[in-house]
């Protein structure tokens, strides 16, 4: 499905790299192509139809901005609009203090047992105390691979080697790891060949004893135009609040991902791209987009989202001069500074960290940046963008389990971050943006 997808995209936009001038007749002529190749992939037409209506009247109405050619721009409004549809990055969202459950659907074969064990990994080494429910009852050896692959990440595995009962084995699956400190609970499901309705009797089920805080979807990414059927049919019975595509390593070029999301309005979230335990990655929606469209041809959108990607450092830049950076601004400076290496003059004009580093510790710099790189990875975006109001200490303790490194670490990454930012707040950044032009930033 992609494959044509893919081509049909990249014809369209050859077509506008190649006109002499842009016209309100080529802008139609581009809707078409753009409304054929999507249709030709099972997207909903009402949201092709949305897509392509977007796309005219930006294209027609707007500048573009100064330094960037009417072409470029029209390159550029298709990757936003196609971007759209697919969402941001999303993450989870666990609620703190209560066992998060999180349900894993999706036919036999799609990866959905691969997946269970990729995810417990990735979350524990993100410092969350995952438990997992093996209810697979369909497929012989489930259950060990389950435990195979858990075991390694330290993660337990409830299981019933003798139950052919998923929903009674999710049921006292639960009740075992009831009281138990775990922040997230993921229930591992059994599948049938396809979405028949015995599957999805089971599901709903399932559905009713397990009561998820989140359902997540498991697709083949190989399969192509069932993707659309398949995730409706599921949605149906259990509203689906994330994708997973898995097999995205093989020949599939990021198959049934637009059909996918838009049957079930859920965002993709994490990608399968091979067999082994850590072949497990966030979805991003711009680099899948920029695939889609196919590179060679869009050097021009390329170079734009370089040029968006500066702007987005000179926001940041007025953001921690104005002493209102975030943790996310901070390591950003951080690894600045471990580019430029150890220069006392360079470390004190940094905004954000003036101040912070004196004599020796300049040494230490180098240091910290890796060890504070793994803490702050291990915090969630929302903890980024406002330590102070959310960091309290069974945070911490949960950042310090993720990272590897011990409390009084973060508490003194902590330390070190509020300093600098109470310093950018008094000095008012007018100072550093002074320095900062004169270094040409
Ligand atoms: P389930 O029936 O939905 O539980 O699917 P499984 O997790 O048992 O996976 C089915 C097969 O697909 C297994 O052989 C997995 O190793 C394989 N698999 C799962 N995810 C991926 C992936 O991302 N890439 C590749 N190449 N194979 C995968
Ligand atoms: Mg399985």
């Amino acid at each position: 499905m992609l494959d044509g997808l893919k081509n049909s995209l990249g014809d369209a936009i050859k077509k506008i790299v190649k006109s002499s001038g842009i016209d309100e007749e080529l802008i139609k002529e581009l809707s078409k192509d753009v409304q054929r190749a999507l249709l030709q992939s099972d997207v909903n037409v009402r949201l092709v139809l949305e897509i392509t209506k977007h796309l005219e009247e930006r294209a027609l109405n707007e500048t573009p901005p100064p330094g960037l050619s009417r072409k470029d721009h029209i390159v550029k409004i298709l990757y936003d609009e196609l971007s759209k549809l697919l969402g941001n990055e999303s993450e989870f969202d666990f609620k703190p203090n209560k066992q998060n459950k999180i349900i894993l659907l999706g036919i036999q074969g799609s990866g959905k047992t691969t997946v269970a064990a990729k995810l417990a990994k990735f979350l524990t080494r993100q410092g969350y105390k995952v438990g997992v429910v093996g209810a697979d009852t369909y497929r012989p050896g489930a259950l060990v691979q389950l435990r195979t692959m858990c075991e390694k990440s330290g993660v337990e595995v409830y299981g019933e080697e003798n139950n052919k009962d998923s929903p009674s084995i999710v049921k006292n699956g639960l009740k075992h790891y009831e009281g138990e400190p775990l922040d997230v609970i993921l229930i591992d499901t059994a599948g049938r060949h396809k979405e028949e309705q015995d599957l999805l009797d089971e599901m709903d089920r399932i559905n009713k004893v397990a009561d998820p805080d989140l359902a997540l979807l498991v697709i083949d990414g190989t399969i192509g135009q069932q993707c659309f059927n398949q995730a409706e049919a599921f949605h149906k019975t259990i509203p689906v609040g994330g994708v997973i595509i898995t097999k995205l390593d093989s020949s599939a070029k990021g198959g049934g991902a637009l059909a996918a999301s838009a049957a079930t309005g859920a965002q993709i979230m994490y990608i399968g791209t091979g067999e082994r335990i850590d072949d497990l990655e966030k979805f991003s929606p711009t680099r899948f987009v920029g695939r889609l469209l196919g590179m060679g041809d869009i050097q021009a959108v390329l170079d734009l989202a370089k040029r968006l990607e500066e702007e987005g450092d000179d926001v940041r830049m007025k953001r921690i001069s104005s002493g209102k950076m975030n943790m996310e601004d901070f390591l950003s400076q951080l690894e600045e500074v471990s580019k430029m290496g150890s220069l006392q003059g360079i470390l004190d004009s940094m905004p954000g960290l003036s101040g912070m580093v004196k004599g020796d510790q300049v040494d230490q710099m180098e240091g910290r940046v890796s060890k504070w790189r793994y803490i702050i990875q291990s915090m969630t975006k929302a903890e980024k963008a406002d330590p102070e109001g959310l960091l309290n200490s069974s945070r911490i303790k949960r950042i310090a389990r993720g990272s590897g490194w011990p409390e009084g670490e973060v508490k003194e990454l902590l330390k070190n971050y509020k300093n600098s930012k109470s310093m950018m707040k008094a000095s008012k950044g007018r100072q550093m943006q002074g320095t900062l032009r004169k270094m040409g930033l």
